[in-house]
């Protein structure tokens, strides 16, 4: 098994919705902002080869909106398509397409304009979502729906190229926040319900480490203390408990921490101190 980090690009996303209730006189020193309250994220997604599947896990904002929808996100640096073939794929390859969730900057890339259809950008795969976050997604409420694109989500449907997930069973002392179910021999899947209804959080068995993929639920290492929780958030005391839950398991099994939105840091492993869990060190998964 091989991991390929493929970042597909910078965007800005505003401070304040991205900490919560967390003041700017905190957050700023940790992610300063730009004169309009913006701060720099990144949209890392990441490869896995896997026996003979070649597993991609999101897939980016993509290029298919408008200008002025750009105009927002200020989108910079690389491509899926660049950072791809920097690690020597096309996207003929890819054989699945993992989606965490269907916000706009997890599943942007999967589909394509060609011509005057929309079309999906990877060809030969299978595109993995589950059956109450697509129904969560394509009956959204107005609170949620400017982050479900629907030109990013219904031709996945129609392309006849999407699967579902089977979603666990809930457990008697769990609810619902611990389930979990094999996707591969060596990639199990967390289900988690603060960010939005049953997002899927990849954990990687690789060279005798767990390495998980944090999409939504820890968005950077900078959101690892409690209470920086995402105003974005649907249910954010859900997203707290889940946070507590996982940090705790993590720091007891010396999980790896992969962060999809961290300008900086790709990685880290966490450790158990007088303040909480904070993480211990800062690596690339080539590192590993
Ligand atoms: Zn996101």
């Amino acid at each position: 098994m091989k991991l390929h980090t493929i970042n597909s690009g910078y965007f800005k996303l505003d401070g304040g919705a991205m900490y919560g209730v967390v003041p700017k006189s905190m957050w700023n020193k940790l992610n300063p902002a730009d004169e309009n309250n913006l701060c720099d994220w990144a949209l890392r997604c990441l490869l896995v080869e896997d026996g003979n599947r070649l597993i991609l896990i999101d897939t980016g904002v993509g290029n298919k909106q408008d200008v002025k929808f750009f105009g927002h996100y200020h989108l910079q640096g690389d491509t899926l398509d660049t950072s791809l073939a920097g690690k020597g794929f096309r996207r003929e390859d890819i054989t699945d397409v993992f989606l965490t969730h269907l916000h706009f900057d997890h599943c942007g890339g999967s589909i394509i304009r060609e011509g005057d259809r929309l079309v999906p950008a990877f060809k030969n795969a299978v595109y993995w979502s589950n059956k109450d976050h697509w129904q969560w997604a394509t009956l959204p409420n107005d609170r949620e729906k400017a982050s479900f694109l629907k030109e990013n989500i219904l031709p996945i449907q129609e392309s006849g190229q999407l699967q579902f997930i089977p979603l666990p069973e809930k457990g008697p002392d769990t609810n619902g926040l611990l389930s979990s179910m094999d996707f591969t021999e060596n990639i199990s899947i967390r289900f988690v319900n603060g960010h939005t209804d049953k997002m899927m959080l990849p954990q990687i068995r690789y060279k005798g480490k767990t390495i998980v993929y944090m999409a939504d639920l820890l968005p950077s290492a900078s959101h690892i203390p409690l209470p920086y929780v995402m105003a974005y958030d649907m249910f954010p005391l859900t997203t707290l408990k889940e946070k507590k839950t996982f940090l705790q398991e993590a720091v007891n099994n010396d999980y790896i921490l992969y962060f999809e939105h961290d300008p900086v840091n790709e990685c880290c492993s966490l450790q158990a101190t007088e303040k909480g869990v904070r993480h211990k060190s800062f690596f690339q998964i080539g590192d590993i």
